[in-house]
């Protein structure tokens, strides 16, 4: 089926973080590896009146064989507020292909950054245009964010760089909505405030204009001043993995086994409602929906 050519307009994650853009805030990006997180965070923007996008990594399209994306886009769709189902650090093109084609992702993380960048530039192009054909709107890496995550492959080898102003445009000419620039920042543990480039991504804000929106990505550890530095940095979109699901995997530790099966659930849901509400005010979306 042919999407409008004018499907951006409509597009729920371009449309959620051009707001936050506009308004000076951030949305919270958080994976869920399972059904109670999800259901935790939709509670949690229901409950804040804050727009969310749900992320998942490649391996809900593959292992869970799309089950919860599709549980996720459902609930999404009944919510009051804005919510928008995110792939992640998609760095296989047939997974790429396959979740633009028969998941309802509204948008996708195209990440080639594991080629060297003249491949990376090429191949980004071709699968931001595969996703747009079907309506999907598109994220991309330019340079190379360090480190690895549950769920995001290694870059282990390859040499992380930041991104140069170059890269910008050079990525933005491929067509993406979304740029997830390096400046320091790393993915699996916090490295510490003083790795960030702060100039760098003040610089790529500017250089990006309206063009597109900026992910940050690699956010474990963050304290809550240094969240609020990079929104005002330009930072749109907030992609956090263990910052509101740390309560949720402490509380399992703690109750498995000693309530019923039942409650340890409830309550798992509880504290992810409550630690993403946290961050929505920190991240100021709270109210904005
Ligand atoms: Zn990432």
């Amino acid at each position: 089926m042919a999407v409008p050519h004018d499907w951006k307009s409509s597009n729920r994650t371009i449309q959620i973080l051009q707001a936050a853009s506009q308004g000076n805030y951030g949305v919270i990006a958080a994976i869920a590896y399972n059904l109670e997180q999800v259901l935790g965070l939709i509670r949690a923007a229901e409950e804040a009146r804050s727009p969310l996008i749900i992320q998942f990594f490649p391996w809900a399209v593959t292992f869970w064989d799309g089950l919860i994306v599709r549980a996720a886009a459902e609930a999404a769709a009944r919510a009051t507020v804005p919510i928008s189902i995110h792939l992640d650090h998609a760095q296989d093109e047939a997974v790429i292909m396959r979740a633009a084609d028969t998941l309802p992702f509204d948008s996708i993380m195209v990440d080639m950054s594991h080629y060297e960048k003249a491949d990376n530039l090429a191949r980004t192009a071709r699968l931001v245009r595969y996703c747009n054909e079907r309506g999907v709107a598109t994220e991309a890496e330019p340079g190379r964010i360090e480190g690895a995550e549950d769920g995001v492959v290694d870059t282990a080898g390859l040499e992380a760089s930041k991104t140069t102003s170059e890269e910008v445009d050079e990525f933005i000419a491929t067509g993406v909505d979304s740029l997830a620039p390096a400046f320091g920042n790393m993915h699996g543990e916090f490295g510490g405030t003083e790795q960030l480039d702060f100039e760098r991504l003040e610089q790529i804000q500017r250089q990006i204009g309206n063009r597109a929106t900026i992910a940050l990505h690699g956010t474990n550890g963050y304290p809550a001043d240094l969240m609020k530095r990079c929104i005002a940095a330009g930072a749109a979109k907030i992609n956090v993995n263990r910052l509101v699901l740390e309560d949720y995997y402490t509380h399992l530790q703690s109750q498995v086994g000693k309530v019923p099966h039942t409650t340890l659930i409830e309550q798992g849901v509880e504290k992810v409602i409550n630690q993403t509400k946290e961050w929505m005010d920190i991240c100021m979306s709270s109210g904005k929906a």
